[in-house]
């Protein structure tokens, strides 16, 4: 540890927002960019309507940054009420002409043909994602895009074997589906959902965050490739408040929401009684509860891979680490010295473990947890490694000795901050663990394959890891209880959330 760590305790030094410290010993990995020779980027984006590519009706358009470099990267269109108006009757007449007319198997092929070209296309994709959203390389390159590839894959094989998904239920697809996500996996929420959607039989009308608009409309490239018919996909850019108009349009039938808790709650109070079918993913604060009989080392690894992973912009994030009493100074003392081996820096360089905060409001937002983390009296702990003058970073930071009431502990951060409390029982700990208005996610670390399976069968959260984290696969059903969101993406819920209820079909 160097000087410039703050040391816990009385006298800490207070945490630095994103201000730079060169304490490089020489030591340090040689820097290892991935080339972004062969990535095309053109400067200015049009909306994805009805098969082409059209500037939004008045022309209006914003700004998608490199939020390492502060640098704009390009003009993307800017869809008003009229364009997705547009978007939903291109997708209105796609569904009843041509997709609800053909057949399944058909569907199938060109589901499985997106597969393949985003594929080919990897890393095109990956670098991209990197740039637009500040992602480490390493994880656009070997998580995001190739689990959008397998989301593509894993429906385009459902395509034509809904009547042995669903047995006796006669499947039929809902119609339009408008799509609204957010900018932590702009590519794999795409894909999330997408496939499903078109896999059952719906059309859609998508729109991607405003911060990270890119790969969804080389998504949109990609489908035009594969010869999809058009209006079968849309997608418009914009802000929230063309999120608001896909939503809340009347033509569309089914709404699916990956976001904040806080916009959550508005679509639902808006779809109250207009009959939509919705299904919504929200926010978490996932305990991740280490037990005195794991396996210290192993623990550690995933306790950094639940918070550090994407910089903590993760809604299923182990944000608060339940540390049994007995073993917490081992595992922080761990933590610390693993957590000091992290690099912090170029999104583009492959020995990066931490990129860029995706934005300037996404930073703020972070900074301002942490002043009042110390201001509610938690113990900070903060890394002393490097961070680039320009762009948005924040070094992976503990607050320890947290307390219950402490919004660090209750409340969503979504960035590279660990909430750290310790307890007692195993009670105790499932106690601590569902003491949160949240229900996405959890984690448990113990050596006894029993106590893991009773332990989590008492955390009420949608997904929950046994020594393991944030492991991702298309045929699980991924989602939330109380603020989290209800119902489910992935495996066949994800297919069934596409599909008529039971009682009409
Ligand atoms: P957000 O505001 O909920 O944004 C999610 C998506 O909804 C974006 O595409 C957004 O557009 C759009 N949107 C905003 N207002 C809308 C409205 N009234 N109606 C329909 N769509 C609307 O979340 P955020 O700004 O990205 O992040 C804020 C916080 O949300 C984060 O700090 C985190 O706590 C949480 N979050 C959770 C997840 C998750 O996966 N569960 C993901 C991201 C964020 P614009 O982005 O263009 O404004
Ligand atoms: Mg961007």
């Amino acid at each position: 540890m160097t000087d410039s760590t703050p040391a816990t305790g009385h006298g800490a030094p207070k945490l630095r927002l994103g201000l730079r410290n060169d304490n490089d010993d020489g030591w340090g990995y040689a820097p290892a960019p991935e080339s972004t020779d062969h990535v095309e980027l053109r400067d200015r984006y049009g909306l994805f309507i009805d098969g082409e590519f059209t500037d939004a009706k008045g022309g209006r358009t914003f700004e998608t940054a490199n939020p390492a470099t502060e640098e704009k990267i390009a003009d993307v269109a800017l869809a008003s009420d009229a364009d997705v108006d547009a978007a939903v009757a291109a997708a209105r007449r796609a569904y009843d002409e041509v997709w609800s007319q053909l057949a399944p198997r058909e569907r199938g092929k060109y589901v499985y043909r997106i597969a393949r070209v985003l594929q080919e296309r990897g890393r095109e994709l990956a670098i991209t994602e990197s740039l637009d959203g500040g992602k480490p390389i390493r994880e656009s390159r070997d998580v995001d895009i190739p689990l959008a590839a397998a989301h593509f894959f894993y429906y385009a094989g459902w395509a034509d074997k809904l009547d042995y998904a669903f047995p006796g239920r006669g499947a039929r697809s809902l119609g339009v589906a408008g799509q609204v996500i957010p900018w932590n996996f702009p590519l794999l929420m795409a894909a999330w959902k997408i496939a499903p959607a078109i896999a059952a039989g719906n059309t859609v009308v998508l729109k991607p965050a405003e911060t990270t608009p890119l790969t969804a409309l080389k998504l949109a490239e990609i489908i035009q490739d594969a010869g999809v018919p058009p209006g079968v996909v849309n997608i418009v850019t914009g802000a929230g408040e063309t999120g608001a108009a896909v939503v809340q349009h009347e033509d569309v039938d089914k709404v699916a929401f990956t976001g904040s808790t806080e916009v959550g709650k508005l679509i639902r109070r808006a779809l109250a009684g207009s009959g939509k079918h919705y299904t919504l993913e929200l926010g978490g604060k996932a305990a991740n509860l280490v037990f005195e009989d794991a396996a210290v080392d192993q623990a550690v690894e995933g306790i950094v891979n639940g918070i550090f992973f994407n910089q903590g912009h993760v809604c299923c994030a182990g944000s608060r680490l339940l540390v049994q009493e007995s073993v917490a100074d081992e595992v922080i003392s761990k933590l610390k010295d693993r957590m000091e081996t992290l690099i912090v820096g170029d999104p583009l360089d492959k020995n990066t473990d931490i990129g860029a905060i995706n934005s300037r409001a996404q930073l703020d937002r972070i900074e301002e947890y942490l002043k009042i983390g110390e201001e509610e009296g938690a113990e900070p702990f903060q890394t002393s490694c490097p961070v680039p003058d320009r762009g948005y970073w924040c070094r992976p930071t503990l607050f320890l000795h947290a307390a219950q009431s402490h919004r660090v502990v209750q409340e969503e951060i979504f960035g590279p901050v660990l909430a750290v409390q310790t307890f007692r029982t195993v009670d105790e700990g499932i106690a601590m663990a569902n003491n949160t208005p949240y229900g996405l996610s959890g984690g448990v670390w113990s050596d006894k394959g029993a106590k893991a399976f009773r332990v989590t069968s008492r955390i009420r959260a949608g997904v929950l890891w046994a020594n393991t984290y944030n492991k991702f696969d298309p045929t699980a059903p991924f989602g939330g209880y109380k603020e989290s969101g209800i119902g489910r993406e992935g495996g066949l819920a994800g297919l069934h959330a596409y599909l008529q209820p039971e009682e009409a079909a």
